[in-house]
């Protein structure tokens, strides 16, 4: 079902045209796949097992008087083609999977995963970051005289005063707070499609880039895969951050995370922001008791103004047990990208939204989880960035194309559960918008969202 031909000419530019006769690309590119396919433990076991696998034979075009390549082929082939010629692999199976109606392209599920670099605890040198970053840079130059066509090495924004001797790309970071201790770790970033769990997009960073960041990123890569435009991304409290909220919206993309605390004063009891009006034409804020906050401190690394009320009122107020425990007079603050946020919340708290997330957590950890348990996902193979780039990519071409066979374990149930909550979600709209006009957010700036009926009915 899967062309691997297209290997030939895509890396035809990398060898010469004279000298010996190399291995075939297609043969090489089948290697590989099989040693994701099959979990090989290394090259060598692939080529000794080789001569006894008559179906491997047969699926290289093998026959049983062929001669084996050498392992060391592999690795050569790797540095000669760089990371192209996986992407493409892995995107051509993407296709097919849209082509064999796989993919329903709007709707995606987002989650990132550790994986342990091929590098032990033992191998991280502490020193200060100056030093640090002298060993970094005489790494990069030692690669540079090997090799000068190697992609840069990852830029660790993290634990700068710790390195690895054995790989420099992966930084030190543990699973969590309370989940072990830290060590040399890369950071898997994947979009599955909602129909069926297809993989439409992956990212490969350090281990200490957030997965938040990775987005933008994956909703772009996404859409040239599979030419469908994202209506509504599910994701994590991770992915959270009012950057990824604004940016969703910004892009006509509904927000299905799990919604976070918006800015101001939290629970114990006092008034939250919601207790204020936001008076737009006067750009205050407005209490319960009509008071106006005005615009007073900015903050620039946060995009966020505070709006304070007048200290001598709250002194007097009524109502200041329920509303602050400060002794000046109690502030809201707002995002500079409020009202988008704000939609974007809505959408979050949406029943839909709600259902949304209990399906994604059986759709991406079915996903890590057949990696993990077929595919040897959970640990590195290689050293160094693009390399795991690479064998990031096999594996999702790997169980994309299992997807496509319909061979998978048991995350391929693609259907939804008994459940449909589409309509409950279209029963709730209305109400969303009415509430989100009511809180003075401009729903009009977002006629993508909108169709007639609840366009009127919030207005
Ligand atoms: S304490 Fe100040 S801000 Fe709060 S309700 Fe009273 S006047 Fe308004």
């Amino acid at each position: 079902m899967v062309d691997f031909t297209f290997a030939r000419a895509a890396v035809a530019h990398t060898y010469g045209d004279n000298g010996n006769v190399s291995v075939d690309p297609v043969v090489l590119l089948k290697l590989m796949f099989l040693l994701f396919h099959e979990n090989v433990r290394s090259e060598r076991e692939l080529v000794r097992r080789l001569p006894e696998r008559l179906d491997w034979l047969w699926f290289l075009g093998y026959s049983l008087d062929d001669e084996a390549p050498n392992h060391s082929v592999l690795s050569k082939a790797r540095a000669r083609w760089g990371g192209e010629l996986f992407e493409e692999l892995f995107v051509r199976t993407v296709q097919q999977c849209v082509e064999a109606g796989l993919v329903d392209g709007t709707k995606v599920h987002l989650d990132g995963s550790l994986v342990d670099a091929d590098a032990s605890r033992d191998s991280v040198v502490k020193a200060d970051a100056a030093t640090i970053a002298r060993i970094r840079a005489a790494y990069g130059a030692q690669e540079r005289k090997l090799d000068e066509t190697k992609p840069p090495s990852a830029r660790c924004e993290t634990n700068l005063k710790l390195v690895s001797t054995t790989d420099p790309d992966a930084p030190c970071v543990s699973k969590g707070p309370s989940s072990g201790t830290a060590r040399p770790r890369y950071k898997h970033h994947r979009m599955v499609d909602d129909r069926c769990g297809v993989i439409t997009a992956v990212a490969t960073t350090a281990g200490d880039v957030s997965e938040a960041s990775q987005v933008a990123p994956l909703v772009t890569q996404h859409e040239a895969n599979t030419g469908e435009e994202i209506a509504a991304l599910v994701g994590d409290r991770g992915y959270g951050t009012v950057e990824t909220y604004c940016d969703l919206i910004a892009r006509g993309v509904r927000p299905h995370m799990s919604p976070m605390q918006p800015a101001g004063h939290k629970s114990d009891g006092l008034f939250t922001k919601d207790d204020f009006r936001y008076d737009e034409t006067d750009d205050v804020y407005v209490c319960p008791v009509g008071q106006r906050l005005k615009p007073r401190r900015f903050h620039e690394r946060r995009q966020m103004t505070d709006y304070v009320a007048d200290k001598k009122v709250c002194a007097q107020c009524p109502l200041r047990a329920e509303c602050t425990k400060s002794k000046t007079g109690r502030s809201v603050a707002r995002h500079w990208r409020e009202e988008e946020l704000e939609v974007g919340l809505a959408f979050a708290r949406l029943p839909e939204a709600q259902a949304d997330r209990r399906r994604r957590r059986h759709l991406m950890e079915g996903s890590f989880a057949h990696a993990a348990n077929h595919y040897h996902f959970k640990r590195a193979r290689w050293r160094r960035l693009w390399r795991q780039q690479i064998q990031d990519w096999i594996i999702a071409a790997v169980q994309n194309i299992a997807r496509l066979c319909g061979t998978t374990g048991a995350e391929v149930t693609a259907t939804r559960p008994n459940r449909p909550p589409q309509d409950v979600a279209a029963a709730q709209r209305p109400r969303f918008f009415a509430r989100i006009g009511a809180n003075g957010a401009r729903i009009d700036r977002f006629p993508q969202f909108l169709d007639s009926t609840v366009a009127a009915r919030a207005a």
